[in-house]
């Protein structure tokens, strides 16, 4: 049966084009330029005041303050006007810096800075992003074209030039670095959210029927070259239809909660514990022959069978019927799983809420 997506494992959110971990991480992004950005303006101001430029300082004066408004509305959640104040500072105080003091300054290049914030940033429209990334190449372009022969408004000393001008190279160096790592960051990220999505089981947060079959190829190889067994048990819910249909879907999903949770409670950390389907559930014992896997089944079919879950006032009873076999060397995993889900049928022939052992004698293989 389909399964009902109802939460995203390990409290992820869902991805979404505009909030969720993204805005999170724009968001702290966004707060850190404001605070470098300050304390850099900071250093200008006071280069600038001894340098003897008060008009520059000045202006120092205000993109500090402004950075103090960005931080503040990065905090408030209000990205959009953030990002757009921070470029703006950036792209202006730029243009103001290299007319004023000359092209060699090297303040222009905060500018090509924006380019990839611009491309990051999780815009509606690609149109915004082409727009923006055009304007920013135009701006920088055309600076240079106008300046780069033109001497500037205020001569500042050479030494002054020289030094803000490799400084403004470190710095942009420093900042693509980190926006580089930063962008890693966020793809590592995603790429573990998709993982976990694609591999667990939203309901119960127990591993997925793909990520057993993987888990199961892995052993496959590791208890080979330990040349030692791998078992599966097979289990399934008793009756599960009627207590959705007495109790009602969500009734059943609790169960289901309650059930994973006491299966996980009574497997090794080397085990692994799937939901294979909608209430039957694969365990996987690498290492294991018959006798043990027969006696991990016993054990959590009684436990099972002493759970009281509470649905409302009532506390409801429930019981499993497990299905246990051991891998025959030679014998694939498919085949042996196949074994387990013919001991799991018997049981339920037979009476239900027991563990029924699968025949020794491979049968066809069930593929799947
Ligand atoms: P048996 O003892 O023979 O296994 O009987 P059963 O009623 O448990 O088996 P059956 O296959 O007739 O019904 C299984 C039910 O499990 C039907 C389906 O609606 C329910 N189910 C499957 N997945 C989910 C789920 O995620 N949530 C809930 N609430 N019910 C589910
Ligand atoms: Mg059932
Ligand atoms: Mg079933």
């Amino acid at each position: 049966m389909a399964e009902i997506p109802r939460a995203y494992p390990g409290g992820a959110s869902p991805p979404s084009e505009s909030g969720g971990m993204h805005a999170d991480a724009l968001r702290i992004l966004l707060k850190g330029i404001a605070v470098v950005a300050a304390l850099t303006h900071v250093a200008f101001l006071s280069l600038f005041h001894w340098a003897g430029v008060d008009a520059l300082a000045l202006v120092n004066v205000g993109s500090v303050l402004c950075y103090v408004w960005t931080f503040w509305l990065a905090h408030q959640g209000r990205i959009g006007l953030c990002w757009a104040v921070t470029a703006l500072e950036v792209v202006a105080h730029a243009i103001l810096a290299v007319c004023v003091i000359g092209l060699a300054s090297g303040f222009h290049f905060y500018i090509l800075l924006v380019i990839p914030v611009a491309v990051i940033t999780n815009f509606r429209s690609l149109a915004i992003k082409v727009m923006l990334v055009s304007i920013l190449t135009m701006v920088y372009l055309g600076m240079d074209m106008l300046l780069l022969r033109r001497p500037p408004m205020v001569a500042l000393p050479t030494t002054v030039i020289d030094g803000l001008h490799y400084f403004n190279v470190l710095g942009t160096v420093l900042i693509l670095i980190f926006l580089a790592a930063y962008y890693h960051y966020l793809i590592t990220k995603a790429e573990a959210n998709l993982r976990a999505m694609a591999t667990t089981d939203p309901l119960t947060q127990l591993i997925n029927r793909r990520a057993v079959i993987e888990a199961i190829r892995e052993e496959e190889h590791r208890v080979q070259r330990a040349n030692t067994q791998m078992s599966f048990v097979l289990c399934d819910l008793d009756h599960f239809k009627l207590v959705n249909d007495t109790y009602g879907h969500d009734a059943g999903d609790e169960v289901l909660k309650a059930v994973s949770r006491v299966l996980s409670d009574g497997v090794r950390e080397v085990d692994h514990l799937a939901r294979w389907g909608g209430e039957e559930f694969l365990l996987v014992l690498p290492g294991a022959g018959t006798q043990e896997a027969e006696l991990v089944a016993e054990r959590l079919r009684q436990r099972i069978e002493a759970l009281r879950v509470k649905v409302g006032h009532q506390e409801l009873h429930i019981s499993m019927t497990f299905g246990v076999s051991a891998r025959h060397p030679g014998e694939t995993s498919e085949n042996s799983i196949s074994r387990a889900d013919q001991a799991l049928y018997e049981g339920k022939h037979a009476g239900r809420n027991r563990v029924v052992l699968g025949s020794l004698a491979p049968t066809t293989a069930l593929q799947g």
